[in-house]
């Protein structure tokens, strides 16, 4: 791992992508003074992830924002949602480099920015996964970027293949949001128990989060105790 770590580092130089300044051991991407100039999430339900308007936190701070009107109607199969950012610039751009330019240095990167953003320890979870692609779709791609993005926040390399995609589908931003329930179903199989277990499940985009309630069902399902999700970005 500290070789990966190395050739990592070699591959991208360690300056501000805003301020073009050094950074520090900690900091990717974006000093600790840039950060402020990037489209953070700053207020969404935490239960199924919905972006809640910004002066609730007035009265509220974020950890509060328990529940929204979308949740009672319907409760999603996970048990919390933690997101960094808005799908905008510059993180769009950054999330689309790492899926279709094999920026494999840039979505670790990713992963060690989220670090410094959000409150999640990835030490308090007995499995914490990637969404997977379908075989077919990693062997185009030549690699899942969720993963990559994974190994930086958690800074370790670590077990992937206990959640699969068994159904190939079409790629949810191609789909109109009714398809997208459709498409996801049963894509999900889980490999292994999680009887207990608490589970952390990352994905780079959550648009509908259809995707991840599905692989959410499927780690429910196995066992799992609690199922929380991370995205990198909200759409
Ligand atoms: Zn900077
Ligand atoms: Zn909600």
């Amino acid at each position: 791992m500290k070789i990966f770590q190395e050739i990592i580092n070699f591959l991208f130089p360690s300056f501000c992508l805003r301020c073009k300044g050094s950074l520090s051991a900690e900091e990717a991407l974006y000093c600790i003074s840039c950060l402020k100039s990037l489209p953070i999430l700053k207020a969404y339900c935490r239960t199924c992830g919905t972006p809640l308007n910004e002066s609730l936190l007035q009265n509220f701070s974020q950890e509060e924002l328990n529940f929204c009107g979308n949740c009672l109607s319907e409760k999603p199969p996970f048990d919390r949602v933690f997101l960094a950012f808005k799908y905008e610039s510059p993180i769009r751009e950054l999330i689309l480099q790492t899926k279709f330019n094999e920026d494999y240095a840039l979505s670790y990167q990713l992963g060690r920015l989220l670090r410094n953003i959000l409150p999640v320890d990835p030490k308090h979870y007995d499995v914490v996964l990637p969404i997977p692609l379908h075989p077919l779709r990693e062997r185009e791609r030549g690699y899942n970027q969720s993963l990559l993005i994974l190994w930086g926040f958690m800074g370790v390399r670590l077990q992937r293949d206990y959640l699969q995609r068994i159904r190939y589908t079409f790629p949810q931003s191609e789909l109109s949001f009714s398809e997208r329930k459709k498409n996801v179903k049963d894509a999900f199989a889980v490999r292994i128990s999680l009887v207990g277990k608490k589970v952390l499940l990352l994905d780079d985009v959550m648009t509908t989060g259809e995707t991840l309630k599905e692989a959410s069902r499927a780690l429910k399902d196995a066992g799992a105790r609690e199922v929380h999700v991370l995205a990198v970005a909200r759409a």
